[in-house]
């Protein structure tokens, strides 16, 4: 398993070499290599496809849903730029995989996710994996969480049509957000949205993607 998941850990670190010139980044963070290596991701794929659960391509969680690729995973951690004290949202928990990473780099991970089994198996699954800074809230997360806000950082896991207003208004001056946006069953542009010190921001287009669609308002 561990030579599994060194391999993988190599195809991720190739994987931001190749893209480098869409999104900027040469090399991950060691601190995101240093989490994924923490996070045993067999612990979070159904049984069915364990023995993929150390290759770089997203898999089926059940409801329709995915865990993502672990090089997307990486990418998106990475932009959030995360310090140890952050206060962080993900929009769409799922087997929570990437707000297990997440809590590895931040104080705390708040996740909401909307379809209620995958909510409840989430929450289980942290648990038996003693992983206490990730909290799952069932709901749509396209609302945000106006009680744990505001937010150092917020992913959304999902993709979205339009950037959703809530998830602005609760992200602090001077935090990261880092969202799928555009249209369902086609390519979608990842991006890192930078909120100023004045609460202005800026919306970086960073790289084709294809996420599942955010479900909800
Ligand atoms: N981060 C997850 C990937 C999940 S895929 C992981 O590491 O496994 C996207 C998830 O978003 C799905 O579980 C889906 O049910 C959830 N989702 C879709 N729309 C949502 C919404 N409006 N609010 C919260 N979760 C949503």
């Amino acid at each position: 398993m561990r030579n599994e998941l060194e391999k993988l850990m190599q195809t991720v670190a190739a994987g931001a070499a190749a893209t480098a010139s869409h999104t900027g980044i040469a090399e991950f963070d060691p601190r995101v290599l240093a989490a994924m290596r923490e996070v045993l991701r067999h612990e979070f794929v159904p049984e069915s496809s364990l023995s993929l659960a150390y290759v770089d391509v997203p898999l089926p969680i059940g409801h329709g849903q995915t865990i993502s690729q672990p090089y997307i995973v990486a990418l998106m951690t990475h932009l959030l730029a995360l310090k140890p004290g952050d206060h962080t949202l993900e929009v769409g928990g799922g087997s929570g995989y990437q707000a297990a990473i997440m809590g590895q780099l931040a104080n705390e991970v708040h996740t909401v996710e909307i379809v209620p089994a995958l909510a409840r198996a989430c929450r289980e699954r942290l648990a038996r994996l003693g992983v206490h800074n990730v909290f799952v809230h069932e709901g749509d997360g396209t609302l945000g969480l106006p009680e744990k806000a505001p937010f150092d950082a917020i992913l959304v896991a999902a993709a979205a049509r339009e950037v959703p207003p809530a998830l602005i208004e609760q992200l602090k001056p001077g935090g990261r957000m880092v969202i799928p946006v555009g249209e369902v069953d086609t390519v979608q542009s990842l991006q890192l949205l930078q909120k100023d010190l004045h609460g202005n921001y800026i919306e970086h287009n960073l790289l084709p993607v294809r996420f599942v669609p955010l479900i909800g308002s």
